[in-house]
């Protein structure tokens, strides 16, 4: 029987979202591994640790699960982390339970 994840390279490069953790924990001071993402290609929502991480490219790239459009890019380089999100419509990141919230919103999922 053939292995078809041998069969298909990118598949046999993808990593689960849970390996972006520990970059994203440098740029958030929290964990955004239960953040969610909607995506601007297809407008699935989906925790950042349920997206598909290609972590072997110049930046660590995140993909949608659902339509596989680029989310989030993320490296470093010359000391500097550079986060490229223009693949996020949105995206929410759960608060520490020790900061009180923050400002009210209307839980409608869209900003201002
Ligand atoms: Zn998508």
């Amino acid at each position: 029987m053939t292995d078809p994840v041998t069969l298909d390279p990118i598949a046999a490069r993808r990593l689960d979202g849970n390996a972006a953790g520990g970059i994203l924990a440098e740029v958030f001071a929290v964990d955004v591994t239960a953040a969610r993402s909607r995506c601007a290609g297809c407008g699935a929502t989906s925790m950042l640790g349920a997206h598909h991480v290609y972590a072997d490219a110049p930046a660590m790239v995140l993909r949608c699960p659902s339509c596989t459009g680029m989310v989030l890019r993320v490296g470093m380089r010359e000391g500097r982390i550079l986060l490229d999100l223009s693949g996020s419509r949105l995206l929410e990141i759960p608060m520490p339970a020790s900061s009180g919230g923050g400002p009210a919103t209307e839980d409608d999922g869209e900003l201002g």
